[in-house]
């Protein structure tokens, strides 16, 4: 319950309309409870491969979330009836719900992520969900709309942090892992299951293929839900880059020669340097936590963190070095394997983020999905950075209702005797 977004601050029988940017945990893990547990009676959009994801990610939550019957958010029949309810649209596809003009621009982020243009009353709004304007290995960056907003509602992940090259993180990536392996380490990736995992198999399947010296060093990933979606990648290789759909032409290039899947750590054959990569990304839990516990005091081994770490997770703590860690049964053992932070986070960094308020010029900008101290430090940024433009950038808290006022043109069409005559400026029309 407490993970949930604050419902009861909404009226939710008055919501007309919800439209669901992609399917990572925050943003959809909530869809079902909506749907069946409130009161909440609106049409649900997202795209076609956001909700072929939706569906497995869920099943899988609801599998693994380990709480008693009576506490469980939904069921499986629930996300089942809920696929019912969702209806898709195409990246562009113009729809209109109660008077409310919508589409959807491709997001980046993670396979089928949409940034959401919903028109009301003449007013444009921008909402970009996570998003990323650097293209990777196989999803595009995030478009600019040709449309400008009046108002945009921007994600603040990353405040002021500015991300290094693609090129340079890589470099990184694959250093720190061939340096592990030829030393005779297990290399860790703690990954959520979908999303960067794919794109860090990529890199891998690569890298693998350029060093022949690598061929009897084996690289795992452990998820079963990642091998199921694994082919629903397979099927919207459509949505993806340039050089992901050219390779296509060629070979399935989510097909691996060098990386295989286990379905579970019990099939794992421990004996040698290996690259594994494993869920969850913040090492709260599960196979991650595992593998982290038994090889973490063996200075030889590496885990690298490739995506955002909450404070209070092991993966966050870890970042500092640590002499020792606690494991999940209590026991204190020494923290020696090396620790990489690389990230690979598909949220756009504050370049990425000023540049795109820069191009759009809405007048109001209201910062979303980042820590306050983050957010304010975005604000002072744009602020800034962008003073010429006077945009008015608003950081609010959860709850904090944020007011705009708009004076839009307003047109009337008349017919019939009152559009014979053509009325002059201040003459007062009736009979409309
Ligand atoms: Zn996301
Ligand atoms: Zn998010």
């Amino acid at each position: 319950m407490a993970s949930l977004p604050f419902f009861d601050e909404v009226e939710l029988a008055e919501v007309d309309l919800l439209l669901v940017s992609h399917f990572h945990l925050d943003h959809a893990a909530a869809l079902p409870y909506l749907l069946f547990k409130t009161d909440f009676a609106a049409p649900v959009y997202m795209t076609h491969a956001t909700k072929a994801v939706y569906r497995v990610i869920l099943q899988d939550f609801v599998k693994v979330s380990n709480v008693a019957v009576e506490e469980m958010l939904y069921d499986q029949q629930d996300l089942a009836a809920s696929m019912q309810k969702i209806d898709t649209l195409n990246y562009h596809q113009q729809l209109e719900v109660e008077g409310i003009k919508f589409w959807a621009y491709n997001a980046g982020h993670v396979l089928g992520a949409a940034m959401f243009m919903i028109e009301i009353a003449g007013v444009k709004i921008l909402y970009t969900g996570d998003y990323s304007r650097v293209e990777d290995r196989h999803l595009m960056a995030a478009e600019v709309p040709d449309d400008k907003p009046n108002v945009l509602i921007v994600e603040a992940t990353y405040g002021r942090q500015i991300h290094e090259p693609r090129e340079t993180r890589e470099k990184r990536f694959t250093g720190a892992i061939y340096n592990a392996v030829r030393r005779g380490g297990r290399v860790l990736l703690p990954v959520f299951a979908l999303g960067r995992a794919q794109e860090l198999l990529l890199i891998l399947e690569e890298f693998w293929d350029s060093h022949a010296e690598l061929a009897n060093i084996p690289v795992y990933y452990t998820s079963a839900l990642a091998s199921q979606c694994m082919n629903i990648y397979q099927t919207y290789i459509n949505m993806m880059n340039e050089r992901i759909r050219a390779v296509h032409h060629v070979r399935n290039p989510f097909r691996f020669n060098h990386i295989s899947n286990l379905r579970s750590i019990r099939d794992f054959d421990d004996v040698g340097p290996s690259v594994v990569m494993a869920t969850p990304g913040m090492l709260q839990s599960g196979t991650s936590r595992e593998l982290f516990e038994s090889w973490c005091s063996d200075r030889r081994n590496c885990v690298i963190l490739a995506g955002y770490c909450v404070e209070g997770t092991l993966a966050k703590d870890i970042m500092s070095m640590p002499p020792t860690i606690t494991t999940l049964s209590g026991r204190t053992v020494p923290l020696s394997m090396s620790v990489e932070y690389i990230s690979f986070s598909a949220h756009s960094d504050y370049e990425g983020t000023r540049d795109f308020v820069a191009r759009l010029k809405p007048a109001h900008v209201v910062l979303v999905h980042g820590d306050a101290n983050q957010m304010q430090k975005l604000k002072e940024g744009l602020d800034r950075d962008l003073a010429d433009l006077e945009l008015e950038i608003l950081p609010p808290k959860n709850c904090d209702v944020v007011e705009l006022h708009f004076s839009g043109e307003k047109v009337a069409k008349s017919v019939g005797q009152l559009a014979r005559k053509r009325p002059k400026a201040g003459q007062a029309v009736s009979g409309l």
